[in-house]
């Protein structure tokens, strides 16, 4: 790169921060002079590699902020195996008008349903699309808000959880919490409600949720906002965990019954 322009424009790069410009300009603009291509065409091919490092960085953020437990994909769900869930009404989820609807999603189910693994397919989607979500347990929350409240930061926390698109709160009904445990979560679903979404997923039908919170009252307060402008898709059939695990068993060569005919 002997060209003194070259050089004073890596220079310009460097300060205006455009790494992905800075580090293409020179094999780009040989690749332009060569097929004789237009000034604008060489800008906006280099402007468009930056843009598409910056949009994949972005979207590489949110998903690590996210905290999702394990990466799970809409792909990789077997729709058969939970026929009480559309694949039409997954994608639509995944898609995300309904968190800019401020709507909520309730996901309720026995253990090995696939709520978790649904629950993070859409997150991950939402944060291709741009929204800020964040995956925790109920129990976890919980545990958080309470740390945050005796370390008089409660207000911070609930600021920054303020400030998500979509906040996903697996396992609900797992773990009964204690009465402040039980404050401190209404207050979060509370203070989101109509202005954020919340995607629940739960053990329990919520005619069970009184155990969690105890105290009748304070579920139906509850149930009421969230409940209110809301998908809730109940994932029936048997937990797909042991449907793998019993397949996996009457495909699976038995080993003890080999070592004793080997013997034999
Ligand atoms: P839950 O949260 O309801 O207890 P998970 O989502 O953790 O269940 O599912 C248990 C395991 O089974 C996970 O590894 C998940 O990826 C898988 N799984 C559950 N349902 C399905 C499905 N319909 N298609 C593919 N994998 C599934
Ligand atoms: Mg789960």
């Amino acid at each position: 790169m002997s060209d003194p322009n070259a050089m004073l424009l890596t220079a310009n790069l460097r300060q205006l921060k455009l790494p992905t410009m800075l580090a293409e300009h020179d094999k780009l603009a040989r690749e332009a002079a060569e097929r004789d291509e237009s000034y604008h065409a060489y800008l906006l091919k280099l402007t468009e590699l930056e843009v598409a490092t910056r949009t994949a960085n972005a979207t590489a953020a949110r998903i690590r902020a996210a905290a999702f437990p394990v990466a799970k994909e809409l792909d990789t769900f077997d729709f058969t195996a939970t026929p009480s869930v559309p694949k039409q009404t997954a994608l639509a989820l995944a898609r995300g008008e309904w968190v800019e609807q401020r709507r909520n999603c309730c996901l309720i189910g026995g253990s090995g349903t696939g709520k978790t693994h649904l629950a993070t397919a859409i997150g991950l989607s939402l944060c291709r699309v741009g929204k800020k979500v964040r995956f925790v347990t109920a129990a976890g929350l919980v545990t958080e808000l309470e740390e945050a409240h005796h370390q008089h930061r409660l207000d911070r926390v609930l600021a920054t959880l303020d400030r998500l698109d979509l906040l996903i709160v697996d396992e609900l009904g797992y773990l009964s919490f204690s009465r402040s445990g039980a404050e401190l979560l209404f207050q979060v679903f509370a203070d989101r409600y109509e202005r954020r979404s919340l995607l629940i997923t739960s053990n329990l039908p919520f005619g069970e949720w009184g155990t969690v919170f105890q105290g009748e009252r304070m579920t139906a307060a509850l149930l009421d906002r969230l409940t209110h402008q809301c998908d809730i898709l109940e994932l029936t059939g048997e937990s797909y965990r042991f449907r793998e695990s019993m397949q996996a068993k009457q495909t699976r060569p038995d080993r003890t019954t080999k070592t004793t005919k080997a013997k034999k």
